[in-house]
């Protein structure tokens, strides 16, 4: 195990630690997460852990998140207070989630936590495109008032394409930017950025954590019933072992096609646009008829 790697990311969030309120711990069930759950616990840091249900949970990853002392499940609502739900989203965009249009992570995973300052178990090696828009601590607020408070407090920090603003040093300038700006912004401190894959399963192992079975069943990703990200044959499979989800699914694109009547889709049916959503993953991949 990295004991460096591990000490940087304690003094990490023991740097960042609101002086007000316990660090929001966001907690999806996944080995990442279980990760920073423990790192957290080992930093003394105060700390609560979120997971957010998706509607579409796998039941094993609920039973194993049940499991974590203290956990906090939340619901994601809206503004008026209605449950979103995956069922609500794919009505309200008009289109399935897939790979290239995967709205269903930022509006029920990524929801919680306004105000808060965020751990979040992002890493550089999960994904290129994580690694090209994150940080250590990523900001995202309006994007001319972060950028002169940077300037002006004097810390080290670069724009991403997306608009939010990324650190990678944990310096003074950059300590007092978070301070000031976790308030009303999306702050997230990301303390096993640089970790490998080895680096996670090292750690979990010589602390004793058994992670979500799903990794023991042969999934290399914890996501959602049907997930996109997992490619088709990862959905085919999941609505085999979940015939009900095909159903629920199939339902949410029938009403999606009645309240969409003026686009002009090439669907007749929930079912045809669930046999197109699990076909190929190229379809997907080449899918950019509407707009969101
Ligand atoms: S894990 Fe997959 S299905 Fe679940 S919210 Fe994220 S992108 Fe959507």
């Amino acid at each position: 195990m990295d004991i460096e790697k591990e000490r940087i990311a304690i003094e990490r969030l023991k740097a960042f630690e609101p002086e007000t309120e316990p660090y929001y711990l966001c907690y999806s069930g996944g080995k990442d997460s279980d990760v920073i759950r423990i790192l957290a616990h080992l930093a003394g840091v105060k700390h609560e852990i979120h997971h957010n249900l998706t509607s579409v949970d796998v039941p094993e990853t609920i039973r194993y998140v049940k499991s974590v002392p203290n956990v906090i499940i939340d619901i994601p609502h809206d503004r008026n207070g209605n449950r979103i739900s995956m069922w609500s989203l794919i009505v309200k965009k008009g289109i399935p989630p897939t790979r290239i249009m995967r709205y269903c992570c930022s509006e029920l995973k990524e929801t919680g936590g306004k105000g808060r300052m965020k751990i979040t178990g992002v890493r550089s090696a999960e994904s290129l495109n994580r690694a090209k828009k994150a940080g250590m601590i990523k900001i995202i607020g309006k994007p001319k008032t972060v950028q002169k408070m940077a300037e002006n407090i004097g810390a080290d920090y670069e724009i991403t394409q997306a608009g939010g603003l990324v650190m990678n040093m944990d310096n003074d300038e950059n300590r007092r930017l978070v301070e000031h700006c976790y308030r009303t912004t999306s702050t997230m401190i990301n303390p096993i950025l640089d970790w490998t894959d080895a680096d996670v399963w090292e750690f979990l192992q010589h602390y004793g954590c058994e992670s979500n079975p799903l990794y023991q069943c042969g999934k290399r990703r914890i996501g959602c019933i049907g997930c996109p990200l997992q490619g088709f044959k990862g959905m085919k499979k999941d609505f085999i072992q979940y015939p009900k989800y095909k159903y629920l699914y199939i339902m949410a694109f029938e009403r999606m096609l009645e309240s969409h009547q003026k686009k002009e889709y090439s669907w007749k049916t929930g079912l045809d646009v669930f046999d197109w959503w699990t076909d190929s993953d190229r379809n997907q991949m080449t899918f950019d008829m509407f707009d969101t």
